[in-house]
């Protein structure tokens, strides 16, 4: 890095103790050098620093009561981080690891994937430290209302429009959905992910996994490649994994591992998603219990060595940095001829330089997952008209938007020189759309 160097400094010194969101912008800068040395208006225009900082950030505190009478404080976070291109869109996260790092590197990273889209959205991200496992229905939803009770006046369907993530499914969008209603007296397509009844948007639940698979198949196919026939690596069992596993297979593959936050199993006869759906989705169980129905899988407690099982396609979709330099040699060593990112920032960038290295097709998250977010754009387009698409119309726009999102950044490797480069490539097709939109709007003062 040579232009941008002194905007990767000033997001180090400003924005100390963020170790994922220094690691998300170095990767975005290093691609976008190039771009630097090409467009001097937009650094001359501060483009490149301002758009490492947020435009908004809330922070607030969100009490609950447990089920045992006593009061919980968690807090709650909003980083609306680029309008540029459209109102900010993207996940709410509830897990015990979010901090103002992790939602400010979802955030960055958000903006360039809703870019990709070709969609009228732009980027933020929120979430809570609340951890939903082990509690009740009852929790959840005086969790959910209590941080709804402090969001909803910084959100609005023309604002804000945020969706699920990890820890914030159907069950947590309804409860949020709900308070929203009542303390702004509206029922608009404030939120994505909501139920059929109520303005969600059919695929939507299988988004994310489809669109990784639609979007991974292309970049295959390119190379003479298929999931047909070939042998699938998925971590994670929830939303993303188990709609990827869905895909994977009707394309002809067969799917070996799956993981959660305890371990992976895998499953060389090929994973039983049934078993799989009802242990997490139905009983909100572990992944272990896997094993109870069929003994000749094996279960692993340690995360990262999922890994270590043989695979043509390797598709993480659990959690940021869940494959390191280790991890991705392994896989290469085993013959690994594609990763795609189901997950956000799921490659440590040590890892990222193993695949481009060995000439691995890397499908980076922000193109690669970004069939979620675009098919809640959809939903937002849908309760705009207040009408609804089918099924068939939905996962024909998700497919068509893949298709365009892996062109856009193929053709942006190949214009700035390194063609195969799809990391590089999904950096710059979605930066200069938005860079375009904020050198045209101007410099606030
Ligand atoms: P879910 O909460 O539905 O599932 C997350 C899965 O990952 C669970 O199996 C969970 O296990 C596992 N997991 C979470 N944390 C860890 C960890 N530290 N180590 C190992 N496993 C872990 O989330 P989603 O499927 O929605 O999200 C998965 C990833 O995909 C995230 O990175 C998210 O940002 C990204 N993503 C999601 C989109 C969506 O539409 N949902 C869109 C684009 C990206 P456990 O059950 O033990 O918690």
């Amino acid at each position: 890095m040579q232009i941008l160097k002194p905007v990767y400094d000033a997001v180090i010194s400003r924005n100390p103790n963020e170790p994922e969101f220094h690691q998300a912008v170095q990767e975005v800068l290093e691609s976008l050098e190039p771009v630097a040395a090409r467009h001097p208006e937009w650094v001359q225009a501060g483009i490149f620093s301002r758009i490492v900082e947020p435009e908004r950030q809330v922070i607030f505190r969100v009490t609950w009561i447990d089920d045992k009478g006593q009061v919980q404080v968690n807090r709650g976070f909003r980083v609306q981080f680029n309008s540029a291109i459209g109102p900010y869109k993207g996940g709410l996260r509830l897990h015990p690891s979010v901090n103002l790092s992790v939602i400010k590197f979802l955030g960055f990273e958000q903006v360039f994937k809703n870019s990709l889209t070709g969609l009228p959205i732009g980027g933020g991200k929120g979430g809570s430290d609340f951890n939903p496992r082990g509690k009740s229905d009852g929790e959840i939803m005086r969790f959910c209302q209590s941080f709804m009770t402090e969001l909803w006046r910084h959100i609005g369907p023309d604002t804000d429009v945020p969706a699920g993530d990890i820890g914030t499914g159907a069950r947590e969008i309804g409860y949020m959905f709900g308070q929203y209603k009542r303390l702004s007296n509206t029922h608009t397509g404030v939120l994505t992910g909501k139920g059929l009844t109520w303005g969600g948007s059919l695929v939507r639940t299988e988004a994310t996994g489809y669109g990784l698979c639609y979007f991974m198949e292309e970049a295959l196919k390119a190379k003479g490649l298929s999931f047909n026939g070939s042998v699938v690596s998925i971590s994670g069992s929830g939303n993303v994994a188990i709609f990827a596993y869905d895909k994977a297979t009707e394309l002809g593959a067969k799917v070996v591992t799956m993981s959660d936050s305890d371990g992976y199993i895998h499953d060389p006869d090929g994973i039983d998603i049934d078993l799989v759906k009802e242990i997490k989705l139905v009983r909100r169980g572990r992944i272990r219990e896997y094993l109870d129905k069929h003994p000749g899988a094996t279960f692993g407690d340690n995360c990262f060595a999922i890994w270590q099982v043989p695979c043509d396609i390797a598709l993480p979709c659990a959690t940021q940095n869940e494959i390191d330099a280790a991890s991705a040699k392994t896989l290469v060593a085993n013959g690994c001829k594609a990763v795609g990112e189901g997950a956000n920032m799921p490659s440590t960038p040590e890892a990222i330089n193993v695949f481009l290295a060995n000439k691995l097709i890397y499908g980076p998250a922000k193109a690669a997952n970004a069939g979620g977010v675009a098919t809640s754009a959809l939903e937002m387009s849908q309760n705009s008209q207040r009408f609804g698409w089918s099924f068939d119309e939905v996962d024909s726009k998700l497919k068509t938007i893949m298709v365009s999102i892996y062109q856009a950044a193929s053709q942006a490797a190949a214009a700035y020189g390194d063609p195969d480069n799809l990391m590089l490539g999904a950096n710059i097709a979605g930066f200069e759309k938005v860079a375009t939109a904020m050198y045209q709007q101007g410099v606030a003062y």
